[in-house]
């Protein structure tokens, strides 16, 4: 844990025109600088940099943040590792909150288990190199295979020697802990004997993100009935099998480049594509594909090609890994070798050129190459198409995205003759029934941003939709929150007097009394910080929002603080009339936003109420519809009061 102290120095010493200009070409625009967007292709500039707000935006994708956001998103790193990646560029001293000495031993343990991997990866690999059997059986083996000497260094691959303890002997011999050679899963030892796991394996090291080897997979040459063909280390506490992809630490910045990921089954086939230029490659070695795979692909990009053999098994197998990948939002295309080929074997027996084109020309989506497949199976069938149909529209209901969805429905109706509405209506099932299961785990910080209505859109859009209104308000606090405006009072010797506020004491007193709530979440967590502030008597500056440990509360107001509120637009037809202060022009876009909001809420209860009534009406309840008339009509009463307020703060 870094305390949120160290956390503000960091965003402090790291000054955002800094950070960014490490990467982007700023020039000087005003108070701000500008430069060509890195996140997205541009040629006029529209990436924005504010120093003295210490926030970036892009007024062309939409990206903003602060310092710790520019890193995150640009080199793909968490919080934490970014947070530490800036401490040291700017030389902060991190003081991690003071640990355990359970964690400390934890800590320990882990670097003892980094340490005996790191000499195992140079033992094996010396061994391939320099030793005669390493020579004649292993790098002979790896040269079989048409890899070039360059990419079995660059991958560190190497040969474990076959005898019973070569290795762990060795091992022991530098002053390394058997305690820990056994859970790195190098050693295995059986009533106080020690036998090498590896031993007459050639050796794929596996690496973390930041390239330090975590793990080994082993492949046996001999054809020995009784061994497996590979194995792998054990789960450790630097290893993870689900948390890991055979290649990732070499593929992530082609990856990033290429915007898109292939995904194949096996070592080889990830060092053969790598070397044959092919480098966005990883896989999934060792176990089926797994969620936080598939997250780690997404910090780099949403897409993702799985490489098959054409083995009619795995393919069936395949479908749960597909459906795993769509569940994260991502895109799937597949691509089908020709029976008896796998990637590794095809990229050796054909140039790149040919490959590249036979990627291109047979990636299908995951409609195409799963309806292809059931169909096969299904024929004329009916019963079996049906079922089939199911099938597939259950895969479109875990795509997240609506629009996609219903690409993916009209793909499907034209491939299986169907009429969409049918496919539509058994989709609208499958996503009542998630709907059902997932609001049980809802989670009210995860709420999209809307995006900005244009005014003539306003008056149309429908009664439940608060969301302009309430962007209104917290777009006032948020930039004229500590600023004064005055309220004329007249007491009872008809005197005035000119009492006056801070505008975020007023709204909250006013929102506050009338016990009005934000429909978004985010909004509501921003009035919330401001009610509690204003009861301290203080008030927040942008920069407390800007750089909150929420994500969702920093990029709301970091959108509403750049997108400034355009006051004299606004009353222009006031100031026709006579010349408005700039005091009191704040004060008419208070008291209208406010006024605008409540009346919004008020309609939404009446319609609220209009359709409670109706129910009851249908289900013959009369004895409560006169209640709810009367409720009704309270209602109106408040809008129109309400309405009458707002004409006066218009005409004045
Ligand atoms: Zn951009």
């Amino acid at each position: 844990m870094i305390p949120r102290d160290t956390i503000n120095t960091i965003i402090e010493t790291a000054r955002v025109e800094e950070v960014v200009g490490d990467f982007v070409t700023l020039r000087k625009r005003g108070v701000n600088m500008i430069g060509l967007c890195p996140f997205h292709n541009e040629k006029t500039p529209s990436f924005t940099v504010s120093p003295a707000k210490g926030i970036y935006k892009c007024f062309g994708c939409g990206k903003a943040g602060n310092s710790i956001n520019f890193v995150m998103e640009h080199e793909h790193y968490t919080y934490p590792e970014a947070l530490k990646f800036l401490a040291k560029k700017y030389n902060v001293e991190i003081e991690e909150e003071e640990q355990t000495p359970e964690q400390i031993k934890e800590l320990n343990e882990k670097e003892s288990l980094f340490a005996v991997s790191a000499f195992a990866q140079k033992f094996f690999s010396d061994q391939l190199f320099n030793s005669e059997e390493g020579k004649s059986i292993g790098l002979s083996y790896f040269k079989n295979r048409d890899l070039r000497e360059h990419t079995i260094e660059q991958f560190q691959l190497g040969y474990s020697p076959n005898s019973w303890d070569a290795f762990t002997k060795h091992a022991l011999k530098n002053g390394f802990n058997l305690e820990y050679l056994v859970k790195a899963g190098l050693t295995i030892d059986k009533n106080g004997n020690q036998f090498d796991r590896f031993s007459g394996r050639v050796i794929f090291p596996i690496h973390n993100l930041s390239g330090r080897v975590i793990g080994f997979g082993g492949r046996i040459l001999k054809s020995e009935e009784k061994k497996a063909k590979y194995v792998n280390s054990p789960e450790s506490d630097i290893y993870s099998k689900s948390q890991v992809l055979y290649g990732i630490y070499y593929a992530k910045n082609a990856i990033i480049k290429k915007d898109n990921c292939y995904l194949v089954e096996g070592y080889t086939d990830v060092t053969s594509l790598f070397q044959a230029g092919f480098e966005n490659v990883v896989a999934s070695s060792g176990t089926s594909l797994t969620t936080d795979q598939i997250r780690l692909i997404k910090r780099y990009t949403p897409n993702i090609t799985i490489l098959y053999d054409g083995d009619e098994a795995g393919l069936k197998a395949s479908f749960r890994g597909i459906d795993m990948i769509l569940e994260q939002g991502m895109n799937v295309k597949v691509v089908m070798f020709p029976e008896g080929e796998d990637p590794d074997s095809y990229v050796r027996s054909h140039r790149s050129i040919e490959v590249e084109e036979f990627l291109a020309s047979n990636s299908k989506d995951f409609i195409q190459f799963k309806t292809n497949i059931l169909l096969k199976d299904a024929k004329k069938d009916p019963v079996k198409r049906a079922g089939l149909i199911k099938e597939i529209v259950q895969s479109i209901a875990l795509i997240p995205d609506q629009i996609i969805r219903s690409v993916y429905v009209r793909e499907c109706s034209v491939m299986m003759e169907m009429a969409e509405q049918t496919l539509m209506n058994e989709l609208n099932k499958n996503l009542r029934k998630r709907f059902k299961q997932s609001s049980q785990q809802y989670q009210p910080d995860q709420v999209l941003e809307t995006p900005e209505l244009p005014a003539e859109k306003q008056l149309s859009v429908s009664y439940n939709d608060t969301e302009y209104q309430e962007k209104d308000v917290i777009r006032l606090l948020l930039n004229f929150g500590q600023a004064e405006i005055e309220f004329e009072e007249v007491d009872e010797n008809k005197q005035k007097t000119k009492i006056p506020f801070k505008v975020a004491n007023y709204i909250v007193s006013d929102l506050i009394g009338d016990e009005i709530k934000f429909s978004n979440t985010s909004f509501q967590k921003i009035f919330d910080e401001f009610v509690e502030f204003v009861s301290k008597e203080a008030i927040p500056d942008e920069k407390f929002f800007i750089n909150h440990t929420s994500r969702n509360v920093s990029s709301t107001a970091i959108d509403l603080l750049t997108s400034p509120y355009e006051l004299s637009d606004k009353w222009q037809i006031v100031a026709n009339i006579e010349v408005l202060t700039e005091a009191d022009q704040l004060k008419n876009a208070v008291v209208h936003s406010l006024l605008s909001f409540k009346a919004k809420k008020i309609d939404q209860l009446i319609a609220e109420s209009q359709q409670t009534i109706k129910k009851a009406e249908e289900e013959e309840r009369y004895e409560e519809i006169q209640d709810l008339i009367k409720r009704q009509q309270e209602l109106k009463t408040i809008s129109q009061d309400i309405n009458k307020q707002l004409g006066r703060v218009i005409t004045r």
